[in-house]
C-alpha cells in the first residue's frame, strides 16, 4: 500500500525527521489559507499522486510552456492560483503511464534553498532477506537515468539483523553522500530515524528524492515515497487509515475486499485460477500459445461460491477482457463450488465472451455435471494446454 508524499512526510515529521512545513489541501478554496499559514518568501504547490516524476510531468491539454506538478510560487495568491490550476486535472508522468492520474489533493509547502540534492532510499532487499539503504551524490529529478547510465553513482548496502543498525551504517551513508562536519552526524540520526520508522510500520519502500543540503548546511527530506507490506497492515490502524481507495485500480480495490489475489494487467484473457503457482502457470501457458493475461488472479484454497463469483464479475467488468478461462484445480477447493459460483456468476452478469473451463481434482466429475447441465455456452477442457489452446483460438480466431 501507497500512501500521499504529504502523508509520508507527517510520519517524518512524527520521528523527528527534517521536514518542511505544508499543508495538504482538497479543495481549492482552503488553499489561500493554507498557503497564509506557511512563512514563505517561497511557496511549493506539489501535485498529491501516488507516482513519482511529478515535477518533469505534464497535465493533459496543458497550455504552451505550463509548468508540471510541482510548482514554485512567490506569494500566498500565487500559490492559491496554481493550486487551484492543477486540482482535478489529470497529470502524465513516466510512472503513471499514459492515462495519468486525476490530482485531487495539493500539498504547499514552505519553499528551501537548495545546494545540493541527493538521493536515498531503503528497501525489502529479496536477495539477501535484508533491509537495504541505496544512496547516490545524483539525487533529484533525473535518477532513474543515473541508474541507467552511471550505476557506480549509486551505493547500496543491506543491514544485517541480528547485529542491527550502528552508527557506522549512517557514516557509510554520509560519506558516501560526501557530506562534512556537522552534516554527518545529522545523517546518523537521519539513517537512525528512517531506519526505526521502516522497521516499526512494516514498509515496503522508502524514497527521500531528493533529500537536500540548505546553503547554511542542513539536511532535509524534500520529497518522500511510502510503500508499505500490504500483508502487514492489519497492525497499523494508522496506516490503513492513509489509504487513499481514488489512487487504487477500481478492480484491485473490489478483489481487495473480498479478499482475493488480483492484478489487472494489459492483456485479453481474463484468468481465474486457484494457487498462484497454478496462475503464474497459466499466465505463461496463455503467452505460448500467442496471446496476453489481462489479469493474475489466484481465488485462494477456501474460495466460497460468493468468492468466485465476485472474482468472476471482477474479471468481466474489465473491457480489454475478449475471453475467460478458468482453470481450477480442486485440492481443498472442490470442484463442484466453483462450478456453482461460475454459474452464478454468469447467470448474474451475463456471458459476452467466450468461457472455457478446465477442472481437475476434487468433485471433478460433480463441478463438470454441473457446468454441462447449466445450459450455457461454456468450452470444457481437459488439460492445461488444451484450455490454453481452446481459449486463445476462441479470442484469436
Ligand atoms: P517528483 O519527484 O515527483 O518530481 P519532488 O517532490 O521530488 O517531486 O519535486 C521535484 C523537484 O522540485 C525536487 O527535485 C526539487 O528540486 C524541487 N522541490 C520540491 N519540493 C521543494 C521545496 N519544498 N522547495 C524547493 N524546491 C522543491
Ligand atoms: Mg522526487
Amino acid at each position: 500500500m501507497n500512501i500521499h508524499e504529504y502523508q509520508a512526510k507527517a510520519l517524518l515529521r512524527s520521528y523527528g525527521a527534517p521536514v518542511s512545513d505544508g499543508r495538504a489541501v482538497l479543495r481549492a478554496e482552503e488553499a489561500k489559507t493554507a498557503a497564509g499559514e506557511l512563512d514563505g518568501p517561497l511557496w511549493v504547490v506539489k501535485a498529491q499522486i501516488h507516482a513519482g516524476g511529478r515535477g518533469k510531468g505534464k497535465f493533459k491539454e496543458a497550455e504552451a510552456g505550463e509548468k508540471g506538478g510541482v510548482r514554485i510560487a512567490k506569494s500566498v495568491e500565487e500559490a492559491a492560483t496554481e493550486a487551484r490550476k492543477m486540482l482535478g486535472r489529470t497529470l502524465v508522468t513516466h510512472q503513471t503511464g499514459a492515462p495519468g492520474k486525476q490530482v485531487n489533493r495539493i500539498y504547499i509547502e514552505d519553499g528551501s534553498d537548495i545546494a545540493r540534492e541527493l538521493y536515498l532510499a531503503l528497501l525489502v532487499d529479496r536477495q539477501t532477506s535484508r533491509i537495504a539503504f541505496v544512496c547516490s551524490t545524483e539525487g533529484g529529478m533525473d535518477i532513474e537515468e543515473v541508474a541507467a547510465q552511471t550505476p557506480e553513482k549509486i551505493l547500496s548496502f543491506s543491514v544485517d539483523p541480528a547485529s542491527g543498525l550502528s552508527d557506522f551504517h549512517g557514516r557509510r551513508v554520509a560519506f558516501a553522500l560526501g557530506l562534512e562536519g556537522g552534516q554527518v552526524k545529522q545523517c546518523v540520526a537521519l539513517i537512525k530515524t528512517l531506519y526505526k520508522i521502516f522497521v516499526e510500520k512494516d514498509m515496503e519502500m522508502l524514497e527521500i528524492n531528493p533529500l537536500i543540503v540548505t546553503p547554511d548546511g542542513q539536511l532535509k527530506c524534500l520529497d518522500a515515497k511510502m510503500g508499505f507490506d500490504g500483508n502487514a497492515i492489519y497492525r497499523h490502524p494508522d496506516i490503513a487509515a492513509l489509504r487513499d481507495e481514488t489512487e487504487e485500480d477500481p478492480k484491485e480495490l473490489a478483489a481487495s475486499k473480498f479478499d482475493l489475489n488480483y492484478i489487472a494487467l494489459d492483456g485479453e484473457i481474463g484468468c481465474m485460477v486457484n494457487g498462484a503457482g497454478l496462475a503464474m502457470a497459466t499466465m505463461d501457458i496463455i503467452k505460448l500459445y500467442g496471446a496476453e493475461p489481462a489479469n493474475f488472479l489466484d481465488v485462494g484454497g477456501g474460495a466460497t461460491k460468493e468468492k468466485v463469483t465476485e472474482a468472476f464479475k471482477i474479471i468481466t467488468s474489465d473491457p480489454n477482457v475478449k475471453g475467460i478461462l478458468v482453470n481450477i484445480f480442486g485440492g481443498i477447493m472442490r470442484c463442484d463450488i466453483i462450478a456453482e459460483g461460475v454459474i452464478a456468476a454468469v447467470k448474474e452478469v451475463g456471458l459476452k465472451v467466450p468461457l472455457v473451463v478446465r477442472l481437475e481434482g476434487t468433485n471433478v466429475e460433480k463441478g463438470k455435471e454441473i457446468i454441462n447441465t447449466s445450459g450455457l455456452d461454456v468450452i470444457a477442457a481437459d488439460n492445461l494446454s488444451d484450455a490454453a489452446q481452446k481459449i486463445v483460438k476462441a479470442v484469436k480466431g
